[in-house]
């Protein structure tokens, strides 16, 4: 009944000997038949995602400690050709792993840390993912570099295509903040904005690849590519424990991409023998304003119905996650779950993060740690367990959400007889 392909050659496919590393085929989500690597995302047999199929052979923590401070030291753990390194682009990933003593004191946790991704090269996790697809459409000989965005990958794709020397087509919701426009306009000329919520972006973009010939979009039909790159969290983030996985992990969900990839890393680097195998708890992130697999977590049912968003966490804002079902069944397998936060709640998680811990993180950094605080205060997650926490994204991009929170306390005339009657000291 499914067909199984062979392992392609380079011969066959027109694809450089060694294209794609330690990668060997395109597996079926669903059903589990297998096809050669290419730019396809859909399984011909029934229509489920693909995702890449490895055969590793021995990789060791010396081989990949060796390696460069960025995603390439886990280059045989993904599909990349082995000169990766010196190609063209952002280097992005190693990012800082803190220990966060004063949010963990603040919420009554035992042991807290935050990865904090808003250090990536356009400041937010996406450069990751982009950097897998980005090694792709080279190999693909694509011509075109694009995506449909609800900003950072936009921001990704621009600025990875620019520094690759490839058109770039990035098309965003126009009603995205200033900063994230400017964030991207500022690496290409071809910002697209359409008018409609991401999934009628996602939507137009499926059409464009279907039609276009060249065009690699990097989370349509180069997804299986682009959605490895969130391995490289889970990598880091066991690795920088000193190579063990953590008890807990609360990661925001968009798509659902990035919290099935760090699950997926988990399981490869047990499978690998570079981590202890040991039990964890996944926990999802989503703002009330657009939690269609939160909502389906509380009803306990297995179908996600897609919603319209309303929420400033706009770069989580999707109402149809290609992912979602994915992400439920992780946090039932793992013991977790799936949570949201207002938006206020949202602002709030905004400024503690930055008052415990001088981390200044956009609107989807104050999901997941406003929903660290729900967890924590709702009895769903082990306060005694040690736990990690996602930062994927930098606040300076969404400015807007804490204008009206914060700002100069007072304004005083420059004497010191000003400061004084202010009270400050
Ligand atoms: C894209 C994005 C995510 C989550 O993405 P998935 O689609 O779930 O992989 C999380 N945080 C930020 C800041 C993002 O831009
Ligand atoms: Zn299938």
């Amino acid at each position: 009944m499914s067909l199984t392909l062979s392992a392609p050659t380079a011969a066959a496919t027109g694809l450089r000997e060694g294209a794609f590393g330690n990668a060997v085929n395109l597996v079926c989500r669903e059903c589990g038949t297998t096809r050669d690597l290419g730019p396809f995302y859909a399984c011909a047999e029934c229509f489920g995602p693909l995702e890449i199929g490895y055969e590793f052979g021995n990789v060791t923590r010396e081989q990949i400690e060796a390696g460069p401070a960025n995603i390439w030291r886990y280059k045989a753990l993904l599909p990349v050709p082995d000169d990766i390194a010196e190609s063209p682009n952002l280097e992005p990933g190693f990012t800082r792993l803190l220990d966060a003593k004063n949010l963990a004191a603040e919420l009554g946790l035992k042991k807290l840390w935050v990865k904090d991704d808003s250090t990536n090269p356009t400041n937010s996790f996406k450069d990751r993912v982009v950097a897998i697809a980005l090694s792709a459409a080279t190999e693909f000989g694509s011509k075109v570099f694009a995506c449909p965005s609800t900003g950072n990958l936009a921001n990704a794709v621009a600025a990875a295509g620019a520094r690759a020397g490839i058109r770039t087509v990035v098309f965003i919701p126009s009603n995205l903040e200033t900063p994230k426009q400017v964030n991207s306009a500022i690496y290409t000329e071809n910002l697209i904005a359409v008018d409609g919520n991401y999934d009628d972006v996602n939507k137009l973009a499926s059409e464009i690849a279907g039609e276009e010939d060249g065009w690699a979009f990097v989370n349509v039909n180069v997804r299986p590519f682009y959605a490895e790159g969130s391995k490289t969290l889970g990598y880091e983030i066991a690795e920088q424990l000193g190579w063990r996985l953590p008890d807990q992990i609360v990661i925001p969900v968009a798509s659902g991409s990035q919290l099935t990839k760090v699950h997926k890393a988990f399981g490869e680097l047990v499978k690998l023998g570079l981590v202890e195998d040991k039990p964890y708890r996944v926990f999802g992130a989503q703002a009330e304003g657009c939690s269609p697999v939160s909502v389906a977590h509380k009803a306990g049912v297995d179908a996600i119905r897609p919603v319209k968003p309303n929420t400033i966490a706009k770069s989580l804002a999707i109402g149809n996650p290609a992912d979602g079902i994915y992400v439920l069944d992780i946090a039932r397998e793992t013991n977790g779950a799936v949570e949201d936060v207002t938006d206020e709640e949202i602002r709030d998680a905004i400024v503690l993060l930055a008052r415990t811990e001088g981390i200044f993180t956009e609107t989807a950094g104050g999901t997941t740690v406003g929903v660290l605080k729900k967890l924590v205060e709702t009895g769903q997650l082990d306060p005694e367990l040690e736990t990690v926490v996602i930062n994927t994204g930098h606040g300076l991009k969404t400015l807007d959400a804490v204008t009206d929170r914060v700002g100069a306390r007072t304004t005083i005339a420059p004497t010191y007889d000003a400061f004084v009657a202010a009270g400050i000291a």
